[in-house]
């Protein structure tokens, strides 16, 4: 039966394929793809795993049989005899080996896939006793990982593309069809996995259209829906699925006329796509002259070939913070993250490169499993330069790294969430230590431009104090808008009232830029403002010439530069700021 379910459009396009279900309750679970020739290896992890738990609850048994009956209550034995059973289960052997032979799915992720095939059947079960073996199960599933993870082998996750035209999709129903992924959320290290991957497009239940999955989402440049609240509790493993990224929709089990009308829309996209490629070489200049500089939002330092491909005149914003995730604590030391940081600048072939300081905390922990349940609101906490400087030696660290790339290239130094004339003097005392400590190494390192994000409206209103110690800022304003507004960016029961437009918003962004013009300092917006081309001529009538996006995003955001003349948008974008309603003379 089809069925749609809506949420929040965070990539644009359309993705048609079958879903494939990440259980998210085994969210610290490796999802990749295997070699084909690595079948027989996967398959026989998991079976080690298995013969590894069997043996230990046959020890337990015995222990067992050795204890009197207070000791050893007729419950106990009867549970151990289920989980012997549920080991034993054909269902769940053959599932696995099928999502590892048929799907080239990791040994943990065919695992926890049957695992949630099997956990919905027992759902539906009447039986108030059978229904409750379902955490049985997850338990000796959980055991059954826990072994594996003692004989893990390391497999390089394979990076050819999945995707395959409407035609073929129609014609082939087997194993070679686009797969889409749907899950109750993924965590921007996950995003990142998944970035090597040939999904063709996302889903996730929860999480706003500038929380960090939902940004790594688009920097994939796949089709991808968040906040559809339920979604991976209404879709089944393989269903065929439709993602409308432009409208935050996904449909489920689609009809013909359905699939044939979104098949027409797809290639439309795609020769749309096509035809903006034809843009890549051409200054982005106005129609009045006004030179614009259109640059990358990168995570890794292999997106800088991307960044170059889409015609990035640089990058804008390199979140380093993405080096450090997923790592179990073990963060990137000076050697690492060094060759990282040349990596890019190297990729970007004499381009300049701002490189963020690592942003970790809120929506990004370093580790999935490490989510931050400690702090009161994690987005208000230790966050970004705070994280940085509680700890130094790492923060120098990084510094160093940044610095010694920075003999390669044109690198810019850029620091997140800076608000305290304290924090500013902390970090530019850690620089200069950073440096010293190179000296005395006798390491060379070259010169930086040093830049603050813009992100915190207490920033925003204090901008001499930043405009006196940075050469140029950086306006992010997803979380510019999250802390002005107080609506938290990851959160789709709030998502409604995110909302750049706001007076509000839009009065601290006017003021940062015209306040940068007029010193003469560089200025850029890096949030997902910046490559959203509906908002193009609204920053270029504001004064600003510099926009970081997703590569993706920058020829369609040049488009609109070649399209406008700033001397009449300049009078347009000052009525903008000063309506109550700035939408709705925006759209006029
Ligand atoms: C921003 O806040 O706008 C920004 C670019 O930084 P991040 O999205 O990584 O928080
Ligand atoms: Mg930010």
């Amino acid at each position: 039966m089809t069925f749609s379910i809506h949420g929040l459009p965070v990539a644009r396009g359309i993705a048609i394929g079958r879903a494939v279900l990440v259980a998210s309750s085994r969210a610290d679970v490796a999802h990749y793809f295997i070699e084909p020739a690595s079948v027989e290896a996967e398959i026989e992890r998991v079976r080690a795993g298995r013969n590894a738990v069997v043996d230990e609850i046959h020890r337990l048994q015995h222990s067992v049989s050795q204890m009197g009956p207070k000791e050893a209550p007729h419950e106990l034995t009867a549970l151990l005899d289920v989980h012997l059973m549920l080991l034993q289960d054909e269902m769940l052997i053959s599932g696995v080996k099928h999502w590892i032979t048929d799907r080239l799915y990791n040994a943990e992720w065919a695992l926890t896939t049957q695992l949630e095939v099997i956990a919905r059947q027992f759902d539906e079960m009447e039986d108030e006793y059978l229904r409750e073996r379902k955490a049985d199960l997850e338990q000796v599933v959980e055991r059954i990982l826990r072994y594996m993870k003692g004989v893990a082998l390391p497999i390089t996750p394979p990076t050819t593309p999945h995707r395959k035209t409407q035609q073929d999709l129609l014609l082939d129903d087997t194993v070679d069809v686009p797969l889409v992924l749907i899950a109750h959320d993924l965590s921007p290290a996950d995003m990142l996995q998944f970035k090597q991957s040939v999904f063709a497009g996302f889903v996730t239940d929860v999480g706003g259209k500038t929380s960090h999955t939902a940004i790594v989402a688009r920097s994939l440049d796949i089709p991808a829906v968040v906040g559809a609240r339920s979604a991976s509790q209404l879709v089944r493993q393989d269903d065929w699925v439709i993602i409308d990224g432009d409208a935050g929709l996904m449909i489920v089990d689609p009809s013909a006329i359905i699939l044939a009308e979104y098949g027409f829309r797809q290639r439309q996209g795609q020769l749309e796509r096509e035809r903006l490629t034809r843009l890549r070489h051409t200054p982005a200049i106005t129609m009045d002259g006004q030179k614009v500089e259109l640059l990358a939002n990168i995570e890794m330092p292999e997106d800088a070939a991307g960044a170059i491909t889409a015609g990035a005149v640089g990058v804008g914003l390199f979140r380093s913070e993405f080096l450090f995730m997923g790592r179990q604590g073990n963060l990137p030391g000076e050697e690492e993250q060094f060759q990282a940081y040349k990596r890019a600048v190297e990729g970007m072939q004499g381009l300049p490169v701002t490189i963020r300081t690592v942003d970790i905390g809120a929506d990004k922990p370093l580790d999935k499993s490490q989510k931050d349940g400690t702090s009161l609101n994690p987005s208000l906490g230790l966050r970004a330069i705070r994280w940085s400087l509680n700890d130094p030696a790492m923060f120098l660290t990084q510094l160093r790294a940044i610095l010694r790339a920075a003999a390669y290239g044109q690198v810019n130094l850029l620091i997140p969430m800076l608000a305290h004339a304290s924090e500013i003097r902390q970090t530019l005392s850690l620089i200069d230590f950073a440096r010293a400590e190179l000296d005395n190494r006798g390491v060379p390192y070259g010169p930086v431009k040093l830049g603050a994000m813009i992100e915190i409206p207490a920033a925003a209103l204090t901008l001499k104090l930043f405009l006196k110690n940075f050469d140029f800022l950086s306006i992010g304003t997803n979380d510019l808008i999250q802390y002005t507004l107080a609506i938290d960016r990851a959160d789709e029961a709030v998502a409604h009232l995110y909302d750049p437009l706001h007076p509000a918003v839009l009065r601290l962004v006017a003021d940062t830029i015209a306040e940068c013009n007029a010193q003469g300092k560089g200025v850029s917006v890096c949030g997902e403002m910046a490559g959203d081309a509906s908002h193009t001529r609204l920053l270029l009538g504001l004064g600003l010439r510099s926009f970081s996006m997703h590569p993706a995003q920058i020829l369609a955001v040049k488009q609109e530069v070649l399209r406008s003349d700033t001397s009449r948008l300049q009078p347009w974008a000052q009525k903008v700021i000063e309506s109550d309603d700035p939408a709705s003379v925006l759209n006029a």
